[in-house]
């Protein structure tokens, strides 16, 4: 896989000198295996809204981060954070109104056959029970997932994790379907998808290994941002049921109004999982996240073996997901997703009007890919491309990645509270960085 958005160490550039020590007391203390973002890594020290800080007080417009999603410190979500902290934090052993409250408050938030919600920390955890249940209840163990997923860190869903690279080990059960890649599949996407999850069900079962799952993230992210139209992910979802599996859709990207207006990446499909997971913009920043499911999914699971997560699900965690909920609803921010989100598609596309190196723009809500290419006809990757606006954006003070398995495909995520104005400074600047890349 090629390198996507890192700093290189050793090539400091123009970096501030305090920033060249901090890089090395942290790569002395927190080892080799963390990356930094840009090719000059950002020091940042305030949010708020969609803007972030440096030191010197510069402010950078966030068009990447989809965990503050409803602004950098939301002060109705630091008032829910402090006013529980400051009240009682315990945990899921004792009886307490807020977790109930909230469970009640989310749960509502899904379609009426999705009746459980069990907390944890992260969405690899998340990840990790949702599996822990599947394979309970099926009896089976054979995951697919797409060719470049993440879903997760542990053992288990880093094996389920492809992104990570092919260091990371994959288990005989694990089944690696191509990605929905709308830009490159001819003719019917749903039905290609579908072909894939297919073979990978013939496969195992050829092998003696009963199917468990399929597990997708609903906006293709770590595989270069396909959100496809809406209904295309039936068939495959057919088609694991129809083995014996479930469907777990992994919400941790797609999840919390970022497809807006609808609040689900399976929404926009039309679909009730089996099991979801979500994560990430949950707490707006606060590490809360949870696996949701039909009752007969856990039924036998929760009769035999406890559940119990020290900090997942507690008082102040439930109090900040409550307060999240509320700010998406009082700020329609579902609406708002929906609303500069098309603006933005719109801005990209006539970019690619003018610009061959720009091959493809796709989007749902305020999640958006814009792929690089060599040449149109052949759609080779053009990580370059990337790799030089993303950099160049970042010197404007405009901050994007680039994901996708050519690392050419820019990855265009702000906090849901963007508004047109704040699209029209992206605009502008990607304007300019592209204009930049002379090849
Ligand atoms: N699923 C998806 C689709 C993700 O993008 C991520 C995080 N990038 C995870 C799961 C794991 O979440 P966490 O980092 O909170 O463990």
């Amino acid at each position: 896989m090629a390198m996507v958005n890192q700093y290189v160490p050793g090539r400091e550039g123009d970096l501030d000198p305090r920033d060249i020590e901090l890089i090395r007391r942290r790569q002395k203390l927190l080892g080799p295996a963390y990356r930094l973002f840009y090719e000059q890594p950002l020091h940042i020290v305030r949010g708020e809204g969609v803007w972030l800080y440096d030191r010197d007080g510069k402010a950078y417009l966030d068009v990447y981060n989809n965990v503050a999603s409803v602004g950098h410190c939301h002060p109705h979500v630091v008032e829910a954070l402090s006013k529980q902290a400051a009240v009682l934090n315990t945990h899921t052993r004792y009886l307490h109104e807020t977790i109930v409250d909230y469970a009640e408050k989310l749960l509502a938030k899904f379609p009426p056959a999705l009746q459980h919600v069990m907390f944890t920390c992260t969405g690899s955890e998340a990840n990790d029970l949702a599996i822990r249940i599947a394979r309970s209840y099926t009896r089976g163990k054979g995951v697919i997932v797409t060719k470049l997923a993440y879903h997760g860190l542990t053992i288990a869903i880093s094996e389920l994790s492809p992104s990570l690279g092919d260091y990371v080990e994959r288990g005989e059960h694990v089944r690696l379907v191509p990605a929905p890649d709308t830009y490159r599949i001819e003719g019917d996407v749903g039905a290609a998808f579908a072909a894939g999850v297919k073979q990978a069900i013939a496969d195992m079962q050829a092998k003696g290994i009963q199917p468990c799952a399929l597990l997708v993230d609903g906006i293709f992210s770590s595989d270069g941002v396909f959100p496809g139209e809406p209904g295309f992910l039936k068939e495959a979802v057919a088609a694991i049921r129809a083995a014996g599996g479930i469907f777990i859709a992994d919400e941790v990207q797609p999840g919390f109004a970022r497809v807006g207006p609808q609040w689900w990446g399976f929404a926009r499909h039309d679909l009730v999982p089996d099991m979801v997971t979500i994560g990430k913009p949950m707490g707006n920043g606060h590490p809360i996240a949870a696996a949701i499911m039909q009752p007969h999914i856990v039924a036998e699971f929760g009769a035999k073996s406890r559940y119990f997560n020290t900090f997942g699900g507690n008082p102040v965690s439930c109090a900040v997901g409550r307060a999240v909920l509320e700010v998406i609803e009082a700020e329609g921010l579902a609406e708002n997703a929906g609303k500069v989100g098309a603006y933005m598609l719109d801005g990209l596309n006539k970019l690619a009007q003018k610009h061959e190196i720009i091959g493809d723009v796709r989007g749902a809500g305020l999640f958006l890919g814009l792929e690089f290419v060599k040449d149109r006809k052949t759609k080779e990757p053009l990580a370059v491309a990337a790799t030089h606006v993303v950099n160049d954006l970042r010197r404007r003070r405009v901050l994007i990645s680039a994901t996708g398995p050519g690392a050419n495909v820019l990855k265009i995520r702000p906090p849901l509270v963007f508004t047109q104005e704040h699209a029209d400074i992206f605009l502008d600047a990607m304007e300019k960085a592209v204009a930049s890349f002379k090849g």
